[in-house]
């Protein structure tokens, strides 16, 4: 069986090396020609956790990547990975992406071959490219479109990819089921993989509906710690006794700085534009709050700033972190760059440091000061903000730290630094929820 993957980012270009890694002939398709020439060389595009060694594996042998449409004509699956982020004018999701991919590949389709999208997408999607497909393609050609959702976490990309805790398939018939299923047969035999067969419908919806919960807990807990905050109470302590029900669970209940990244905001944003025009706004409703309580947490990071070293203009802060969580590189919409820009713009001099998104925060905020280490970030500083939990930020000490600063003040947004090492060393340590 031969694949293609079109659009070759966080999710394609891991799924590409995934499926060849399954042993399957993939070539990956980008419209972006420097990603695509990264990728020819072997090279990763961007940070990923155990993804370069399956390149430099694959390329040259089962797996190779391009710019031209026409090499995907030999292929009998079609996975679509591009992009679908929120609309520049409202909360919806762009669709020019994906359809622009299903457009640019339908001239190439060959007959039984199949369709498979992977973007997270606003329900109704796959119906409304199913009938595109079939209106655009010759009678000749028989295609079929099924929808099968990724739930990979970023720098876990390459673990989940081979070995996903559950597989999603939304098929139009048992044919495609069957495709899937022969795709997936590894998986679905050695790791014994859970399989949930649905409609299109459903499929796209399973993708959403997970993402807003797991938006929700995290806005759950950061509701209860503004209640802490206001109390004295504690949240990590709070969440540990509430975690400990299994019904509820300790996963996804950390207090702090909130949710980022690529897929949670602007896709529980997308999932209440689409919930509107289906005339069930009141469905979601919640999740506008849910959005509200995860930006209110950065608000506050900056006021809580403002309040320990007396106003900001003029004083200098040091932010570790930039990317949306640790071991990856992706800055999009993430907590510690939004507090970080809103500090500049407040007339504080902001110094940010992250082991690997350096550049790409640089590229959404040029005008932040990035230093190349810790210590250059943190030198003279009125105060630290710990902002993406990387593990070498844990692990710092905190009298070595408190040498190069002009404050000891320290405000945890991640609420996993060691508390009592920083206190016993003269810091002021400020959790969020903490009292
Ligand atoms: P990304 O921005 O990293 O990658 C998208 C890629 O698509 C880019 O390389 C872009 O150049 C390419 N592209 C755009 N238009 C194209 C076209 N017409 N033809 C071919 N390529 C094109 O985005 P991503 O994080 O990989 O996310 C892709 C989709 O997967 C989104 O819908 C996202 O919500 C979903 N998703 C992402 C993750 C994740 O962790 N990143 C997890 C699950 C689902």
């Amino acid at each position: 069986m031969r694949i293609s993957v079109i659009g070759t980012g966080y999710l394609g270009a891991v799924h590409a090396a995934g499926m060849a890694e399954l042993g399957f002939e993939v070539v990956g398709v980008d419209v972006d020609k420097a990603k695509i020439a990264s990728l020819q060389a072997a090279t990763m595009p961007f940070y990923e956790p155990e993804f370069e060694p399956l390149l430099e594996k694959h390329v040259g042998g089962r797996l190779r990547f391009t710019t031209d449409f026409a090499e995907v004509a030999d292929a009998d699956v079609h996975f679509v990975c591009v992009g679908t982020p929120q609309q520049g004018s409202s909360l919806a999701a762009d669709m020019t992406y994906v359809d622009a991919a299903v457009d640019a590949i339908i001239p190439h389709l060959k007959d039984g071959s199949l369709v498979v999208g992977k973007s997270t997408v606003p329900v109704g999607t796959a119906e409304r490219l199913a009938e595109r497909i079939e209106t655009l393609t010759p009678d000749s050609v028989n295609v079929e479109l099924a929808w099968n959702p990724e739930f990979l976490r970023e720098g876990f990309a390459v673990q989940d990819t081979l070995h996903p805790d559950r597989l999603v398939l939304g098929v139009p018939s048992a044919g495609a089921e069957q495709i899937l299923r022969e795709v997936y047969a590894r998986t679905i035999e050695e790791d014994r993989t859970p399989v949930v067969v649905t409609d299109l419908p459903t499929a796209e919806l399973v993708k959403v509906a997970a993402n807003s919960f797991l938006a929700t807990k995290i806005s759950f807990i950061n509701a209860m710690s503004e209640i802490c905050e206001i109390t004295g109470a504690d949240v990590t302590l709070l969440a540990d006794a509430i975690g400990y029900d299994d019904r509820i669970g300790r996963k996804f209940l950390n207090a702090g700085v909130g949710f980022g990244g690529g897929c949670l905001p602007k896709d529980i944003r997308a999932f209440s534009a689409r919930a509107g025009e289906l005339g069930a706004a009141a469905s979601v409703a919640f999740l506008a709050e849910v959005d509200a309580i995860n930006l209110r947490r950065r608000e506050h990071v900056v006021e809580l700033v403002r309040g320990q070293v007396g106003g900001l203009v003029g004083r200098r802060i040091a932010v570790l972190g930039a990317a949306f969580k640790p071991n990856s590189d992706d800055v999009r919409d993430s907590p510690a760059l939004s507090i970080a820009g809103q500090l500049h713009l407040a007339g504080a001099s902001v110094s940010v440091y992250d082991p690997k998104a350096m550049g790409n925060a640089a590229k959404i905020f040029p005008t932040l000061d990035y230093s190349d280490s810790v210590e250059e970030c943190v030198h003279g500083a009125d105060a630290v903000l710990h902002l993406t939990e990387w593990p070498e930020f844990r692990e710092l000490d905190p009298e070595t730290l408190g040498g190069k600063v002009a404050q000891r003040v320290v405000i945890d947004g991640r609420n996993c630094l060691d508390r009592e090492a920083y206190k016993a060393a003269g810091w002021t340590y400020l959790g969020l929820g903490r009292s």
